[in-house]
């Protein structure tokens, strides 16, 4: 036997102890050194000797994934792992962008399509619905999953409700004729959430709305104002007051060097509001830039005519360039091995936020688990306004990406991209590294805008090593 190679130790201070973690397996353990002794010993000779007491401790050791028959088998599993998760049709998630368009013009995203924000291409028209609904009835029925999630995104979805409500309508109505589990989500700047809106939802299976809050209010008004220039806060946090009783909310929050410093005002706030407890999680992910963007990569922040500092995430004025960090997964970049100079910062100001976020009675993301994000999974689609399908949210309105079509009659043209994907496997360019099945590789998304190229890792391991420290620190404080 072998020590498993997705094995992370972290020693415990003040203490002979040992937290061990088994990407693999998803096992935390705290050890003594004499269980560190044993593994070693059984590690280095097969035919050691062992005591009854030894002996179980091994099979237990071995049953949690911390040792291994050899290290093939540990390949054929990780393999495995990533070959279910690809083909896994028990639960069909479909992310539908009802439209590019947005009434916000945040500096840093291409969501808002700035120069022509009423360009009709750019959302999706009621015929365009009723082929998307054709093919998603199809896709139930050739999969036969229990479960569908429907998530609306855009651009801002609920600029386009004639489509929301249409689509929401007829696939409760479809999963109930197939005794589908079906529920909604909508992904949502907030401006337009009212009321009516949930009522209407709530009978076709809304469950969640996430909101984007990117700081307190000046912070915010400041990265998110109206396409007027107006402050988008106050308006925002009324609907939430509004809504909050009826629907779970979550909060996304997208952060540059100068807005993080805001997010402990944001938390206090939100604390003492009647909906804090309707909070299911908040989470942050970093503005990212990078080479495609068109600007130098040498700056680290750029800085605008009014003096702000900003770290570009996409740019405004190209709008077939990717989404980059619009995806609902936490993305990010670390290490060396990219040309982004934000790493740092990333990794020092994500375990920062995640630890503000928790010391205000707030769920967050464990900073460990980043993957393997949707876009390993096959039957995780995205939907673009004119039915063309991407891989993930992030690749939305970047041609080269389109993975094929609701129509089936253009769906041929994109197969060659499809099959590209199918074999996508970032991870396998990391070697060793023993957090490969809770990553996955990292963002392709990120990869692709700050690298150049989509097939290459994105790694923000070091900020995931210091999120698993903290877990360590946790669990020396359980009470054996
Ligand atoms: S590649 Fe993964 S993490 Fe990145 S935007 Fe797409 S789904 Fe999100
Ligand atoms: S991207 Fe980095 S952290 Fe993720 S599996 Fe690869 S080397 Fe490990």
């Amino acid at each position: 036997m072998r020590a498993s190679r997705f094995t992370v130790s972290v020693p415990l201070p003040d203490t002979d102890d040992t937290f061990l973690f088994n990407s693999l397996t998803d096992t935390q353990i705290v050890v003594s050194s004499d269980v560190i002794g044993l593994m070693a010993r059984v590690e280095a000779d097969e035919d050691v000797h062992l005591d009854p007491r030894s002996r179980e401790a091994v099979t237990q050791l071995a049953e949690l994934g911390f040792l291994v028959e050899s290290r093939e088998a540990e390949d054929h599993a990780l393999e495995a792992f990533f070959r279910d998760l690809r083909e896994d049709a028990s639960h069909l998630r479909v992310t539908l962008l009802t439209t590019l368009q947005c009434n916000f013009a945040c500096d840093y995203c291409i969501q808002g399509d700035h120069a022509s924000h009423d360009s009709a291409g750019a959302r999706m028209s009621l015929e365009h619905a009723a082929r998307v609904g054709d093919w998603m009835e199809h896709r139930l029925d050739a999969l036969g999953s229990p479960r569908f999630t429907l998530t609306f995104f855009g651009g801002e979805p609920l600029l386009n409700l004639p489509v929301v409500y249409l689509l929401a309508e007829r696939m409760w109505t479809a999963c109930r004729a197939r005794g589908v589990a079906m529920n909604i989500s909508i992904i949502t700047n907030g401006l337009l959430l009212t009321e009516e809106v949930v009522d209407r939802l709530l009978p076709w299976g809304l469950t969640g709305v996430k909101i984007t809050l990117d700081g307190d209010k000046v912070t915010h008004d400041r990265l998110r104002p109206l396409r007027g220039g107006q402050g988008t806060f106050d308006r925002i946090l009324a609907n939430m007051r509004a809504v909050a009783p009826k629907v779970r909310l979550s909060i996304g929050g997208n952060f540059d060097v100068e807005s993080a410093a805001s997010y402990p005002a944001l938390l206090a706030l939100l604390r003492q509001e009647p909906f804090a407890d309707r909070i299911s999680k908040i989470a942050f992910k970093p503005i990212i830039r990078g080479p495609n963007t068109g600007r130098p990569v040498s700056a680290p922040v750029r800085t605008l005519a009014d003096g702000r500092r900003m770290i570009p995430l996409t740019p405004a004025q190209a709008p077939e360039a990717a989404l980059g960090g619009t995806c609902m997964t936490a993305a990010g970049n670390g290490g060396g091995r990219t040309p982004c100079d934000t790493c740092g910062l990333v990794d020092t100001r994500m375990a920062w936020l995640r630890a503000e976020t928790r010391a205000s009675g707030f769920e967050t993301l464990d900073g460990l688990h980043m993957g393997p994000c949707e876009l390993h999974r096959r039957h995780s689609y995205t939907v673009g306004p004119e039915g063309s399908l991407y891989p993930c949210p992030g690749f939305t309105g970047e041609a080269t990406t389109r993975v094929g079509h609701v129509d089936p009659a253009r769906d041929v043209a994109h197969h060659a991209v499809r099959d590209r994907f199918e074999t996508h496997a970032p991870w396998r360019a990391c070697g060793d590294c023993a957090l490969v099945p809770v990553c996955g590789g990292g963002c392709s998304v990120a990869a692709h805008n700050e690298q150049g190229d989509l097939a290459a890792p994105s790694c923000h391991r070091p900020g995931m090593l210091a999120a698993l420290d903290d877990i360590a620190a946790a669990a020396a404080t359980v009470p054996a």
